[in-house]
């Protein structure tokens, strides 16, 4: 390699930071490069080239909310594929793997189709979004719309600070938690439907719910069936009678223990006289029995 100013061989690698043009806008990346010794003139060879535009597509992937090359490579890694088995498995051609592992940047079409094939947290909340947008609040819901944000602080709440800790239980207390709240305020709190299934009154789609929190790093599993939460809850969520609710449900539990809900959940109209399997009309959330 010859300096183009100078004429000069010999070169010093230095990290400099270079503006880039990308996609109109201009990131700045540090990149290695070979500085000529007299003039000072920053050149680079081919691989240093490659690795700067890939740092500049990454800067620019960063700001926009778009994965890095090497979060691409890293899902590609966990499903343990080829690039050519993960251009198959998401159905485009093999040199666009080889471009999103370098310094090509996927549209946002292709991030999203990127993650729902590779991340199971990102595929199990679209599932509930969907869920929650061909569900829309009426009886069935407590006249609320699902809330993801509010489930996740009161299992948090509920695993973390009371001791409740299997499905089996967290999905009876939920159940109180919501009827309770809508027979004494005419709303649920987290706007979930209930299905009447043997094991009780329980969420619909419950065990994808699991699925999410647990990926999502609201609950991670201890032991065979118990839970323990790493998320601190975040109560100001709640309003004055919503925190009412909460306060009431975690007395009995003190008090009585999460068997006596559980079993009382079995002797609720709401159970007994809603359709197997099928949503539980909140207007049985009168005949409560706590
Ligand atoms: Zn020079």
């Amino acid at each position: 390699m010859k300096c183009v100013n100078c004429d000069s061989k010999k070169f010093d690698n230095k990290r400099i930071r270079f503006p880039v043009e990308l996609k109109g806008e201009t990131v700045e990346v540090l990149a290695e490069a070979c500085v000529c010794s007299s003039c000072g003139e920053p050149q680079m060879d081919a691989d240093q080239m490659n690795r700067l535009r890939r740092a500049a597509a990454d800067e620019y992937r960063k700001a926009h909310g778009l994965l890095t090359s090497l979060e691409i490579v890293n899902y590609r890694e966990r499903l343990k594929m080829s690039q050519v088995e993960f251009a198959r498995y998401l159905n485009v051609g093999e040199a666009s793997i080889k471009r999103w592992e370098t310094y090509y940047i996927q549209d946002e079409g292709q991030d999203d189709h990127i993650r729902l094939k590779c991340d199971e947290a990102y595929a199990e909340m679209n599932a509930l979004q969907v869920y929650r947008k061909s569900n829309p609040p009426d009886v069935f819901s407590g006249f609320r719309p699902l809330n993801l944000e509010i489930i996740k602080n009161i299992i948090a709440f509920l695993v973390k600070h009371k001791k409740a800790k299997s499905k089996l239980f967290l999905n009876k207390i939920l159940f109180y938690v919501d009827f309770l709240h809508f027979k004494n305020y005419g709303k649920s709190i987290t706007g979930l439907r209930f299905v009447p299934i043997d094991y009780g009154p329980c969420p619909d789609g419950f065990q994808a719910l699991f699925a999410y929190l647990e990926k999502d790093g609201v609950l991670a599993k201890k032991g065979k069936h118990d839970f323990v939460s790493n998320m601190e809850p975040n109560l100001n969520l709640f309003d004055d009678h919503e925190k009412e609710t909460l306060t009431r449900i975690v007395r009995i539990l003190n008090e009585k223990g999460e068997q006596y809900l559980y079993e009382l959940s079995h002797k609720e109209r709401a159970f007994n006289d809603s359709e197997f399997a099928k949503p539980i009309s909140y207007e049985l959330a009168k005949y409560l029995l706590i």
